[in-house]
């Protein structure tokens, strides 16, 4: 199945998973994740696929998608602690800073890490690297100056906050050769949700870009690194992307180019294996629409307040289908007026202690939770065949009081 929409899941066993570990939780379902990795897998079958644990740094995903040989891209140090700790060897992991602290790079370069490809996206990164004494394998990151994203604020082609220029990067590979690094690889990775034939086409001009680095590299690469950014359909009329075509954009684009492809996806491994499941406590009509209160808000699922990001939400009421169909509004627990889940759906009409499901909760949800408010962070529970467990405690206030002194 390419595309896993919030209906397929069993409402029944959503609800069994509230009934026993309350709302708000998050729910990932392993199995899927897996899925989502084969069929990437079979789209890409030259390529290495790393992770990017941003999307989702839990242990039971890290531990899935290792099994199935994924390697790791971790965006701090923190990432690459979690990526360790979850059984990936250093030689596996790909640590691509942005604007890294000293007592960031210190014990990375000393740690239990040797193997590990540090990706540098500034020269003055390459500094500090040798100024550590570090020689080892090091991936110069690209800002091709083209490519495309969802949402301004997720593009980052256009950034040049990441990456060196693509006129400087002969240069600068030239450069981190001649000091002694193992330079291994190029990389770019230009912004995230890509899904139409349009944003393949952006693809492909990025993926030109970076070939062209690769053909004028002054040292034999072992891999080109085209990102990641494989979107997923958040709304309902989206279609999956067309992994084939990107495949074949990819290809096209490498043509002769003599080194490993790699692809970083997030969001597609994990997006639609994860739903956030939600309570409704109260219910505020005003006029023909309903507010529907939830005790999940942008504390648990901050895309919709900070992205403006749709997300599929259901009624999983049991009698959701009797129901009259109402306009209904679902906000969150926190005061601000961005706390809002699903603005004006069209939803059987909302009841107190009604569960409802967030769909395509599986990236960027339980990593961007935050404790605004003084709000516990959720649960996680991992479904994986007939296995349902809770990989993740729901956080307390003794957890939260733990970090306070007079
Ligand atoms: C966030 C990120 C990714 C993953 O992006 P998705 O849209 O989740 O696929 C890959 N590579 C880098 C460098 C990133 O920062």
């Amino acid at each position: 199945m390419t595309t896993r929409r919030l209906d397929d899941w069993s409402a029944r066993d959503l609800r069994a998973v509230a009934a026993e570990h309350g709302t708000p939780t998050y729910v990932q379902d392993l199995d899927r994740v897996r899925a989502n990795y084969e069929r990437l897998d079979d789209a890409f079958p030259d390529a290495r696929i790393h992770y990017a644990v941003k999307a989702n740094a839990g242990r039971a995903v890290l531990k899935a998608l290792r099994e199935v040989d994924a390697g790791a891209e971790a965006a701090s140090a923190g990432e690459v602690a979690r990526a360790l700790d979850a059984g990936f060897d250093p030689s596996e992991i790909h640590y691509t800073p942005v604007n890294p602290p000293d007592r960031d790079l210190d014990p990375i370069l000393n740690g239990p890490t040797s193997g590990l490809t540090v990706t540098v996206g500034s020269r003055d990164l390459l500094d500090r690297l040798d100024a550590r004494g570090f020689d080892g394998r090091v991936c110069l990151r690209v800002h091709p100056g083209v490519g495309a994203g969802h949402s301004e604020d997720v593009a980052t082609g256009a950034d040049a906050k990441f990456g060196v220029p693509a006129e400087d990067a002969t240069t600068v590979l030239r450069e981190a050769d001649a000091r002694g690094f193992d330079v291994v690889g190029v990389h770019a990775h230009v912004g995230s949700g890509m899904l139409t034939e349009e944003d393949v086409e952006a693809h492909r001009e990025v993926v030109e870009v970076i070939a062209g680095i690769a053909r004028d590299s002054p040292v034999d690469l072992e891999f080109v690194d085209v990102g990641g950014g494989f979107g997923v359909p958040y709304r309902e009329s989206e279609e999956a992307l067309d992994l084939d075509a990107v495949a074949n954009a990819t290809r096209d684009a490498l043509a002769d180019v003599d080194a490993d492809l790699v692809v970083e996806p997030g969001r597609y491994l994990v997006a639609d294996a994860g739903v956030l499941l939600a309570e409704v406590v109260s219910t505020k009509p005003t006029g023909d629409a309903v507010v529907a209160g939830a005790d999940a808000g942008m504390t648990e699922l901050l895309r919709p307040a900070l992205y403006d990001a749709y997300h599929p939400i259901r009624s999983l009421a049991r009698d959701a289908h009797d129901r009259p169909t109402r306009t209904v509004t679902v906000v969150g627990p926190v005061c601000e007026s961005t706390d809002v889940l699903a603005d004006a759906r069209d939803l059987p009409r909302p009841a107190v202690g009604d569960l409802l499901a967030v769909g395509n909760a599986g990236a960027y949800g339980i990593e961007m939770a935050s404790n605004y408010t003084s709000r516990p962070r959720p649960p996680v529970v991992a479904v994986e065949g007939d296995d349902t467990r809770i990989v993740r405690e729901r956080e307390t206030m003794d957890d939260l009081l733990r970090f306070e002194r007079d």
